[in-house]
C-alpha cells in the first residue's frame, strides 16, 4: 500500500485490507481443511440469511490496477459454501463416455414432426432392466434391436424447421431503433417456481422479440451447469434460477423454437449448446449481435463494448466468471445479470439499421448475420469423449517433451482424472490441474509424498487417492526409456540412466517381475553381478553404449509387447484378472466407460484387430464424416425441397396432429403450472382458455382427460414387456472384430442419410407410443448409476 500513489483515494486503500483479510482468512480456511483431510462431505456451512459476500468475484478483466490478481482468482475457486445443485437435480447428470443424444421428447413448432425415438424416450426410461446402465448407453442397446435410430439420435431435432427457415422482409428492412427502458423503471421478476416459468412464457409467446443470456458454472461439475437466465421484453426483465427450474426449462420451446419470435443473443456460440445440453431448449429465429458487430467491424465485439458504443452504458464485466450456484443471487450479481441482456433488444435495433446503412439500404450484410445467426443455431452440443488419444492433445499443448515414463505418467494421470471426475461430476479441473498433472508426470515422484509435493494447493481427490496415483507414478517409471531418452538424461546429468532394470532389462529377466522393489536398491545394495558391471563409471559408460546398442532394436520387435503387457501386470495380474472378471459381471458394457486398465495397452490403439483402435479410429474419422455428412445433408435438401413441398403440408399436417395427440398424453406445461398451483383455479382457465393459432394447444376437454394419469397412475408397468437382450448383439460389447453392421457406429448416420429421408422412410410412428406417453415430469428418477469398477 506503500507503493500506491497518492492519487488512490482512502476507499481503495480500505478496500484493499478488506481484501488483504478476507485472502488471510481464507488461506487459513483452507489450511485447516487440508489438516483436516478436506473433503469431509462437501455439504454446505452456509447460516440462514447468509449472503454471500464478493469473495467470488473473480479477476477477470477486473477495472483499475492489477493488484491482488493471484488471490482473488484463488477465491473464485473457492466458493465452497455453496450446496451442489446437482444433488436437487431430478435427472441425474450423464457423465459416461457416450455421446449425447438430445433430451427433447416434445417438439413444438414442428414442421416435421419429432422421431418415434424421442417420443417414446420416457417410456423407455422407465424400464426397470435399464436401470442398471447410464440412459444413453441403455439408449444403444435399444437401438442395437431396432437399428432404425441412429440417424434421428444424433440429428439436430429442429434441423428441417432452421435450413426452411426465411428471413421475412420486414427483418430485413431498416428499424426505428426502440430506446430501452431505465432499469429503475423497469419490472425484474425471479423465476424460481413452475406457475411464474408458465406465466412468463405465455408472455414471450405473444411478442415479436425478446432478448436472451445465460450464466454457467463449470468448476465443481464435469460437464458445466447452466445456472441462470436472463430475458428482458422491451418491458420486462426476468432472471430465472435454471437450477430449480432445470426439468421444467423445456417448455420454453414453445416460444424459443416459433419462428415468428426473434431471440437476440450476443455470442449465443456456448449458450446454444448449454440449452441443449441441460434443459434440451432450441433456438429457432436467433439474432446475435456478436456476430453483427462482427459484420459491422466495430473496433471490438465484446457485449461491454457494444454497451458503451450504442448504450454509453459502463458495464462491469467482473462478475462474468462468479459462482453462479450462489444462491439467493447477491443484488450485485442480480444488477449484473439484468444489465447482460436489458439493452440487447436497443442494440438488436441499432446494428441492424447500421448493417443496412453500411450497405447502402442493401439487405445483404444484415441476411448474412441472420444467416450466421442461423448457423450457430444449427450447432449440436458434443459431449467431451475420453478416448485413447485425448491426453495427446492435451499434453502436446504443454510445451515440454517429455520421455516415455512421464508421458506414460502423464497418459495414466489423465485417464485417472477423466475417470474421476466423470463418476464424482466434478471438473477435470478440480480433480487435478493441468499443470500439476504436469509437474507430477515431469518429476516422477519416488513418494507418495512427492505427489502431495507437487501440488498446492493440493486438489481434495489428489489427497484423497495418493495411493492410486503412486501406483500409477510406479508404473509409469517402470517403462524402458529409449535409447535416446537415455543420452538426454545423461547430458542434463540425470542420474535415471543408471537405473539397472533399464539396461539390464530382457524377456527373462526376473527381476522386474511384479513386487521387486529392484530400482530402489542403491549402489551399495546392488547384486554383485551389476555391483561389477558398474563399478566404475569410465568402464560404466563404454558398457552403457554397448548395451544401449544392443537394446534398440530389440525394443522395437521383441521388448515393446512385453511392455504393454507389462504394464497391465505390474500391479498384480492376479487381482487384475480377478477384478476384470469381477467387473464382467457387473456391467458387459463396462469396456464402453473410461477405467484405467482400457487404456493400459498401449499398443491396442495400433493393432487393427483391437477394440480400442475401431473406437479411437472412429472417434478420429467422426469430425470429418460429420462434415461431409452435413455437406451432403444440406445438398439433398435442396434437391428435395421441390419434390417436397407438397409433401411438406401433408407432413405438417401431421406434425400437427401428433403435437397434438402427444400432448393428450404428455402432461402439458399448463397443467403442471395448474397441478402445481391448485387453487389457483381462475388462473388454471386463464391459461386454458389462451389457444394459439398457429401451434395446435390442447383443448380444455383434452386436458381435463389427460390431467388424471398425472396425478394418480404409475408408470405403465402392467403393460410392460421385459427386454429382451438374447435379441441384442452383445459381441459389439465383447471386442469381437465385428464389422458387422449392428454394431453402434455414431457415423452411420452418413451413410443411411439419403435412404432415411426419402419420404417414404418418414413414417411418423405416434401412434405406438401413445399409451405409454404419460410423462410424469416430477417422476423421472431413473438416471444415472456409476458403473465403475469399484476400488
Ligand atoms: P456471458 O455471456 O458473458 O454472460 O457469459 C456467460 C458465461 O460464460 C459466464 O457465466 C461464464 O461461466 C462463462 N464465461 C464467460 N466469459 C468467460 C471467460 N472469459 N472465461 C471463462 N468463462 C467465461
Ligand atoms: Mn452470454
Ligand atoms: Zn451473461
Amino acid at each position: 500500500m506503500r507503493d500506491r500513489n497518492k492519487l488512490t483515494g482512502l476507499e481503495e486503500r480500505f478496500d484493499l485490507v478488506v481484501d488483504s483479510n478476507d485472502i488471510i482468512l481464507e488461506r487459513a480456511g483452507i489450511l485447516l481443511d487440508e489438516a483436516d483431510g478436506v473433503n469431509r462431505t462437501q455439504q454446505p456451512v452456509m447460516p440462514a440469511g447468509f449472503q454471500p459476500p464478493k469473495i467470488v468475484v473473480s479477476s477477470w478483466n477486473r477495472k483499475g490496477s492489477g493488484s491482488g490478481t493471484h488471490s482473488e482468482t484463488f477465491r473464485l475457486l473457492h466458493a465452497k459454501n455453496v450446496t451442489r445443485p446437482q444433488l436437487k437435480f431430478k435427472e441425474k447428470v450423464d457423465n459416461s463416455n457416450t455421446p449425447f443424444i438430445p433430451k427433447i421428447f416434445i417438439k413444438p413448432n414442428a414442421t416435421k414432426p419429432l422421431p418415434s425415438y424421442f417420443t417414446n424416450k420416457q417410456m423407455r426410461k422407465e424400464r426397470p432392466e435399464d436401470l442398471d446402465v447410464p440412459a444413453a448407453l441403455a439408449d444403444f442397446i435399444h437401438q442395437q434391436r431396432t437399428q432404425e435410430h441412429v440417424d434421428d439420435m444424433f440429428a439436430h431435432p429442429y434441423q428441417y424447421e432452421l435450413e426452411h427457415l426465411t428471413t421475412p422482409e420486414i427483418l430485413l428492412s431498416k428499424p426505428e431503433p426502440q430506446m430501452y427502458k431505465p432499469i429503475a423503471e423497469t419490472k425484474c421478476t425471479f423465476i424460481d417456481t413452475l406457475e411464474d416459468l408458465v406465466a412468463m412464457n405465455e408472455k414471450l409467446c405473444k411478442l415479436s422479440e425478446f432478448a436472451v443470456d445465460l450464466e454457467h458454472h463449470s468448476y465443481r461439475s464435469f460437464l458445466g451447469l447452466t445456472s441462470l437466465m436472463q430475458i428482458s421484453t422491451r418491458d420486462e426483465d426476468f432472471i430465472i434460477d435454471t437450477l430449480e427450474l432445470r426439468g421444467e426449462m423445456y417448455i420454453l420451446n414453445e416460444a424459443f423454437t416459433d419462428p415468428a419470435i426473434v431471440k437476440v443473443f450476443h455470442g449465443a456460440d456456448s449458450d446454444i449448446e448449454w440449452l441443449q445440453r441441460d434443459f434440451g431448449l432450441y433456438v429457432v429465429n436467433l439474432f446475435d449481435t456478436h456476430q453483427a458487430s462482427r459484420a459491422l467491424n466495430l473496433a471490438r465485439h465484446s457485449l461491454d463494448h457494444l454497451l458503451k458504443h450504442f448504450c454509453n452504458v459502463e458495464s462491469d464485466k467482473r462478475y462474468q466468471l462468479a459462482d453462479w450456484r450462489i444462491r439467493p443471487l447477491t443484488d450485485e450479481m442480480v444488477q449484473y445479470a439484468r444489465t447482460d441482456t436489458h439493452y440487447l433488444l436497443y442494440i438488436y435495433d441499432c446494428v441492424r439499421a447500421q448493417l443496412l446503412d453500411h450497405h447502402h439500404g442493401q439487405p445483404g450484410l444484415l441476411q448474412s448475420v441472420w444467416n450466421k445467426s442461423k448457423d450457430i443455431s444449427l450447432k449440436k452440443y458434443v459431449k467431451p469423449i475420453f478416448t485413447e488419444e485425448s491426453y495427446l492433445e492435451v499434453q502436446r499443448k504443454q510445451k515440454k517433451s517429455f520421455n516415455t515414463q512421464q508421458l506414460t505418467a502423464f497418459r495414466l494421470l489423465f485417464a485417472w482424472r477423466d475417470k474421476l471426475a466423470r463418476q464424482e461430476d466434478e471438473s477435470t479441473g478440480y480433480v487435478l490441474p493441468t499443470h500439476m498433472m504436469n509437474k507430477i508426470s515431469e518429476e516422477l515422484p519416488k513418494e507418495p509424498q512427492g505427489i502431495i509435493a507437487c501440488c498446492n494447493p493440493v486438489p481434495p481427490l489428489v489427497r484423497q487417492q495418493v495411493n492410486e496415483l503412486h501406483l500409477l507414478v510406479q508404473q509409469a517409471r517402470e517403462m524402458p526409456l529409449l535409447k535416446a531418452e537415455i543420452a538426454a538424461q545423461k547430458t542434463k546429468g540425470l542420474t535415471p540412466v543408471r537405473k539397472p532394470e533399464v539396461t539390464l532389462f530382457g524377456p527373462h529377466d526376473m527381476s522386474r517381475a511384479p513386487g521387486s522393489d529392484h530400482r530402489h536398491f542403491s549402489h551399495d545394495d546392488l547384486p554383485i553381478k551389476q555391483g561389477m558391471l558398474f563399478s566404475d563409471e569410465h568402464k560404466m559408460d563404454v558398457d552403457m553404449q554397448k548395451i544401449s546398442c544392443l537394446i534398440a532394436p530389440a525394443k522395437i520387435t521383441l521388448f515393446k509387447e512385453l511392455e504393454a503387457k507389462n504394464d497391465q501386470d505390474s500391479i498384480s495380474s492376479v487381482n487384475m484378472k480377478a477384478r476384470r472378471i469381477i467387473e464382467s459381471f457387473e456391467n458387459p458394457f463396462r469396456m464402453y466407460l473410461p477405467s484405467a486398465d482400457v487404456h493400459i495397452n498401449k499398443n491396442a490403439k495400433f493393432d487393427p484387430s483391437s477394440k480400442i483402435f475401431e473406437i479411437s479410429k472412429r472417434w478420429k474419422l467422426l469430425s470429418i464424416e460429420q462434415q461431409q455428412k452435413e455437406i451432403d445433408a444440406k445438398k439433398k435438401a435442396k434437391e428435395e425441397a421441390k419434390d417436397q413441398a407438397k409433401k411438406a403440408t401433408e407432413e405438417r399436417n401431421k406434425a400437427k396432429q401428433s403435437y397434438q395427440e402427444s400432448l393428450q398424453n404428455v402432461s402439458t406445461v399448463r397443467q403442471q403450472a395448474a397441478e402445481s398451483t391448485k387453487g389457483v383455479g381462475q388462473k388454471r382457465q386463464r391459461v386454458a382458455s389462451e389457444v394459439g393459432e398457429s401451434t395446435p394447444k390442447p383443448s380444455k376437454k383434452l386436458m381435463k382427460t389427460a390431467e388424471k394419469p398425472q396425478k394418480t397412475e404409475p408408470p405403465p408397468q402392467e403393460s410392460f414387456t421385459p427386454f429382451d437382450y438374447s435379441q441384442s448383439d452383445l459381441n459389439v460389447f465383447a471386442g469381437a472384430k465385428s464389422k458387422d453392421n449392428t454394431q453402434f457406429d455414431p457415423n452411420r448416420q452418413a451413410h443411411d442419410f439419403r435412404k432415411k429421408r426419402n419420404p417414404k422412410g418418414q413414417k411418423p410412428n405416434f401412434g405406438a407410443g401413445n399409451q405409454s406417453m404419460s410423462y410424469l415430469p416430477g417422476k423421472s428418477e431413473r438416471g444415472f448409476r456409476h458403473n465403475w469398477p469399484k476400488r
